[in-house]
């Protein structure tokens, strides 16, 4: 196995593997599928940039993007690996007879590429030897992933064509369902599993509900450019292309060197902002979630979102695309109330009811990211199936809350509003029984006889974002529950709030309910 060591000091110039690069690399080359379930950042292509260069066989790799592969390509043919792409629409011969005639150590293609080649191609490349087929970003053939790609899921049209050929699914997110889902699609035989843990200890992760998306944008540019010690190279996330020309703007208002990045640039100029922001000349790149699958960038400092992200999945990957050399970085989450509400244009592209209810499913896992009060490295890892070893993390606004911010008792209110929504019946979303809580008559109210309710009214006291905020509190420590029908999300209360109500009536006393002062809440 020392040659293993040698081809990676020869090529790669590293002196030794990471986790799971080698026992990875030992089972392809025994032959055997393998799930690489790794972080971004973790080292996931030594895996199968390796063994082509032991074996001396062509390595297959199924990539997403143009863009991400041209980045792949020219870091290895740099190297000295005869490295090369096939995209979707290319025609160029030259490659493709070159790729049958097994020239290439590592050869990218999309899937849609794939599976449209003939399969005499096939047959004149295994006869040159091919060393595997890595599938990247795995997660794309499954519905239940944050980026389900239906071309994806055709991929295990190459078994028949590539009898023996180990087949290694990578990716850097994965659920219990997605991974299910990828073993299965794949048609993964007995695979050798390989999951690294998804804990980033040197980022600090951190979230900010703002409740005006005016005063969110100049907040937003006040801190980065008042942030002096924490300054460094900034991504900035924003979910729309709108968002990315405003956010610029209050930035440059401010005095700031900060650049845009979205599709309906010019490649030129989205090229130019790339170099500039690699080569530290640009600091600040506000962008679409486009930049960044190919950013191969050690020392990114800061990424900061503007707006709720459609999962964590999603977050958890650019989030994850800071701190890679494993320095203090921080990553925070700006959200307003009305991101919320936005869950449609996240639904928009699904086709059946069941990607629609995924998407749905994971918005609102991000969305409960945003109002938890536990440690938010916890709430992650939980997501992605793993414990923590401490419920404190102590690197994340919540496990180093400042002094001053107060809990208080907020029982009295939790009773109100869990009654409310019990006498609203669990057939809709918070704000039926908010409003029934706020004295409304409004139709919806009226014509269900909901204005009869003995809570009716009594909650007039406070904003409609302020009972929001403790229903998402309420939410988070299991005293209530959503479910999705269709796009819609109804609210009701769960077993834990049913007792929690039950004793308060039934015991003459409701226990104390301690929560942190929310900003909605103060
Ligand atoms: P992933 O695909 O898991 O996101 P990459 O394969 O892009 O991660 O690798 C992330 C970074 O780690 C790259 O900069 C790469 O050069 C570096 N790297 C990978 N393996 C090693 C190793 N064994 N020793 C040192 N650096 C490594
Ligand atoms: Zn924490």
């Amino acid at each position: 196995m020392a040659a293993m060591e040698r081809v990676l000091k020869e090529f790669f110039g590293y002196s030794s593997f990471r986790p799971f690069q080698k026992e990875v690399v030992a089972q392809i080359l025994k032959g055997k599928d393998c799930l690489v379930i790794m972080a971004t950042g973790s080292g996931k292509s030594i895996c199968y940039q390796l063994p082509p260069l032991i074996t001396k066989k062509t390595a297959i790799i199924i990539s997403p993007l143009i863009s991400l592969m041209q980045d792949q390509v020219m870091g290895l043919q740099q190297r000295g690996i005869r490295a090369e792409y096939m995209g979707s629409s290319q025609t160029d011969r030259t490659v493709n007879a070159r790729a049958e005639n097994g020239e290439y150590d590592v050869l990218y293609m999309t899937p849609e590429r794939a599976c449209s080649i003939s399969q005499s191609f096939w047959t004149a490349l295994l006869r040159r030897g091919v060393s595997l087929l890595a599938v990247d970003e795995a997660h794309c053939v499954s519905e239940w992933g944050h980026d389900f790609r239906h071309e994806y899921q055709k991929l295990d049209c190459l078994r028949p064509f590539l009898p023996k050929v180990p087949f290694v699914a990578l990716t850097a997110t994965a659920t219990d369902k997605v991974r299910a889902d990828i073993v299965k699609s794949l048609k993964l035989q007995n695979a050798f599993t390989a999951i690294s843990s998804f804990d980033r200890p040197n980022i600090f992760y951190g979230v900010k509900g703002l409740s005006r998306t005016t005063a969110f944008k100049e907040e937003l540019a006040r801190e980065i450019l008042t942030d002096v010690e924490k300054r460094g190279s900034t991504i900035i996330y924003c979910t729309t292309i709108k968002d990315v020309e405003e956010v610029v703007e209050a930035l440059q208002k401010a005095g700031a060197d900060a650049r845009p990045y979205h599709a309906k640039m010019t490649n030129k100029l989205r090229t130019e902002t790339h170099r500039a922001f690699s080569t530290d000349e640009l600091q600040i790149v506000v962008a679409t979630v486009a930049f960044g699958m190919g950013i191969d960038k050690p020392d990114i400092r800061r990424v900061i979102h503007y707006g709720c992200p459609k999962s964590l999945e999603a977050y958890y990957q650019e989030s994850g695309r800071c701190g890679r050399d494993g320095l203090p970085s921080q990553c925070w989450l700006y959200y307003t109330r009305g991101d919320f509400a936005k869950a449609d244009f996240y639904t928009a592209g699904s086709t059946t009811a069941a990607r629609k209810e995924a998407v749905m499913q994971a918005y609102m896992a991000a969305q409960k990211y945003c109002g938890t009060v536990e440690c938010r490295r916890s709430t992650l890892l939980k997501y992605f199936g793993e414990i923590s070893a401490t419920e404190n993390c102590g690197n994340c606004d919540n496990c180093v809350r400042p002094e001053g911010v107060q809990y208080r008792n907020f029982s009295e209110e939790a009773h109100l509003l869990m009654t409310a929504i019990k006498a609203c019946g669990g057939r809709f979303g918070l704000g039926v029984p908010i409003d029934v809580l706020r004295g409304s008559m409004a139709k919806k109210v009226v014509s269900y006889g909901f204005e009869k309710s003995p809570v009716h009214g009594l909650g007039r006291g406070k904003s409609a974002n302020w009972w929001k905020s403790l229903a998402d509190q309420l939410l988070v420590l299991g005293y209530l529950k959503e479910v999705v029908r269709d796009t819609f999300r109804l609210i009701s209360v769960a077993d834990k709030g049913d007792q929690y109500l039950w004793s308060a009536t039934n015991m003459g006393v409701a226990s104390a309910l301690m929560l942190p002062l929310s900003q909605e809440m103060a």
